[in-house]
């Protein structure tokens, strides 16, 4: 799964957000975030982020990132 991070925060842009395939993308409290189950892992929103802030798990010390995202997404 793609996360978002915390360079999203306050960020306004959501061109992640038009381009995901599978709408994967919610609102959390100050940043977007993708929903960890639903991310087709295509990895077309990583450039598209002005901001730098979506990273494949796959990178280190992503695990609070998975878990932040997934809190924020299933409220929805
Ligand atoms: Fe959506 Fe693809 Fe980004 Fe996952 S990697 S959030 S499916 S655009």
């Amino acid at each position: 799964t793609y996360v978002v991070t915390e360079n999203c925060i306050a960020c306004k842009y959501t061109d992640c957000v038009e381009v995901c395939p599978v709408d994967c993308f919610y609102e959390g409290e100050n940043t977007l975030v993708i929903h960890p189950d639903e991310c087709i892992d295509c990895g077309v929103c990583e450039p598209e982020c002005p901001a730098e802030a979506i990273s494949p798990d796959t990178e280190p010390d992503m695990e609070k990132w998975v878990e932040f995202n997934r809190k924020y997404a299933e409220i929805w």
